[in-house]
């Protein structure tokens, strides 16, 4: 219901636009046409009266008592002036020296009691009883007699036919805008419709039915694109939510392994007595399992601060080539167990700018899985070189590889390629997703070359702007 009443508001709100400007182009446009009408029947009325004009100044003469009389002779020209025109000629000091009176009905009497103006010149003119004319005046020289000429000619026919014009054009235009009204709000409704369609499914996906897609009436056209956007940032958080629920599962799953060796070391330690030796074995074994469940807790803590977007790294200058050594000297206990030779490349400083707790964790770990996973006697390469596009970081073993169908897996959260193997290594199967992450936070990328049999070499590529 509420979705209707949002709906009808925006199909209202664009009809009313719609009429609102129809309305404005049609007043402009009717405006237009009047003022053009308007313009030509002046235009006419006054050609008019510039031929009663002449007319005039031809059949004026002069009487021999200074008067002015019409050449009754020519009936031709008498007639050119027609029944709704006036005629008046007055002298220089204002004094009516002649007048023509043949004009329409309700105009007789009414006649200009005031000179015409000197110069020659149109002017629509109101008398009393309503009557609007339009007259011509001028001066003029009747033998040797100065005078000025006033025609003058009914306004009555064009004010019918403006007023007809108005007319029509004032009742038109509400019935015009009215059926356009109807007709865009028609419009609007079929348009809009896939929009309500659109919300009656989007209501239906929920967390639990994120498969549920938005249906898309046509793909190209503005709504049919919003669809497609839509449905794309569904399928994204379908994607989220199911890594997320993953996640979630594989972490449980990963604590409570740890958390089920202590109970089950815990409880054989105490179902019968023992001596001192046997006790510290099993303290020791339940000390060393809460201890991958810390390095667990820790690493799930840092990704999902990562994933909150919640760490700030802390850029410095570093030198690449000094924290490998750091990393070296850290985990050297690690490798000396299994009698390997760990060696750093480098022909000098290695400067870049970069998180250098953040960046120390990726090549820690890169450097634990190298050593991890190498043989007894193996060796580990470190490489830190600096290249024009940037500097780069190659940690080089001679462990087992990693097979093509896993390489891209590795870097996935909890994604070992021998689960078992890990485990037993101390592994939590995080490492390299934090790696990825601490790298590309960096805006750098990780790489990784493989031959079964032979080892690895992960790389980390840092931008050059870092250096
Ligand atoms: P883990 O804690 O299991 O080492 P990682 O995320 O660090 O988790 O690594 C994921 C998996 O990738 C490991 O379980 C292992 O199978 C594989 N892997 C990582 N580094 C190496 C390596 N240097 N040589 C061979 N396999 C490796």
């Amino acid at each position: 219901m509420k979705r209707m009443r949002h709906l009808r508001r925006v199909r209202i709100r664009l009809t009313l636009w719609y009429a609102g400007s129809l309305t404005v182009m049609l007043i402009l446009y009717a405006g237009g046409v009047f003022i053009f009408l308007r313009h030509s029947l002046f235009t006419e009325l006054d050609g008019r009266l510039h031929e009663d004009f002449e007319v005039a100044e031809q059949m004026l003469e002069r009487t021999t008592d200074s008067g002015i009389r019409w050449r009754a002779s020519d009936r031709h020209e008498e007639e050119e002036i027609g029944d709704d025109s006036w005629l008046e000629v007055w002298s220089p000091e204002g004094r009516l020296l002649y007048r023509r009176e043949s004009f329409e009905e309700e105009g007789k009497g009414l006649l200009f009691s005031v000179a015409p103006p000197g110069q020659r010149g149109y002017q629509s003119i109101s008398l009393p009883n309503d009557i609007h004319v339009r007259a011509l005046s001028g001066p003029y020289a009747i033998a040797g007699l100065s005078v000025a000429i006033r025609v003058a000619r009914s306004e009555a026919r064009l004010r019918r036919e403006l007023n007809g014009l108005l007319l029509v054009l004032g009742l038109g235009l509400p019935v015009a805008v009215g059926i356009a009204g109807f007709g865009g709000y028609g419009l609007a409704r079929r348009a809009l419709a896939p929009v309500g369609q659109m919300a009656d499914r989007a209501r239906t996906i929920t967390a639990e039915h994120l498969g549920e897609r938005l249906p898309v009436v046509n793909s190209d056209d503005e709504l049919g694109h919003l669809a497609t956007v839509f449905n794309d940032t569904f399928a994204r958080l379908e994607r989220s939510f199911e890594q997320l629920r993953r996640f979630t599962s594989d972490a449980s799953h990963e604590l409570r392994t740890p958390l089920t060796a202590i109970r089950s070391v815990g409880e054989v330690g105490l179902r019968e007595h023992r001596d001192e030796n046997a006790y510290r074995e099993i303290i020791g074994s339940m000390l060393e399992e809460a201890d991958r469940l810390g390095r667990l807790v820790d690493s799930l803590l840092t990704l999902s601060r990562a994933d909150a977007g919640q760490v700030k790294l802390t850029f410095e200058r570093v030198d690449l080539a000094e924290l490998v050594h750091d990393v070296v000297n850290h985990l050297s206990v690690l490798a000396e167990e299994k009698r390997q030779h760990v060696s750093v490349e480098t022909a000098g400083p290695v400067y870049a700018t970069v998180d250098r707790l953040v960046l120390r964790q990726a090549i820690v770990n890169l450097v634990d899985n190298a050593i991890k996973y190498s043989p007894d006697g193996g060796h580990v390469r470190i490489v830190v070189r600096d290249q024009p596009h940037g500097p780069a970081l190659e940690v080089i073993d001679t462990g087992p590889g990693i097979g093509a169908e896993h390489r891209d897996r590795v870097f996935d959260r909890f994604y070992r390629v021998d689960k078992a193997r890990s485990r037993e290594l101390g592994g939590t199967g995080l490492g390299l997703a934090i790696t990825r992450w601490a790298v590309e936070a960096h805006g750098g990328r990780i790489e990784l070359e493989s031959e079964e049999g032979k080892g690895s070499t992960f790389r980390i590529r840092l931008l050059s702007t870092q250096a």
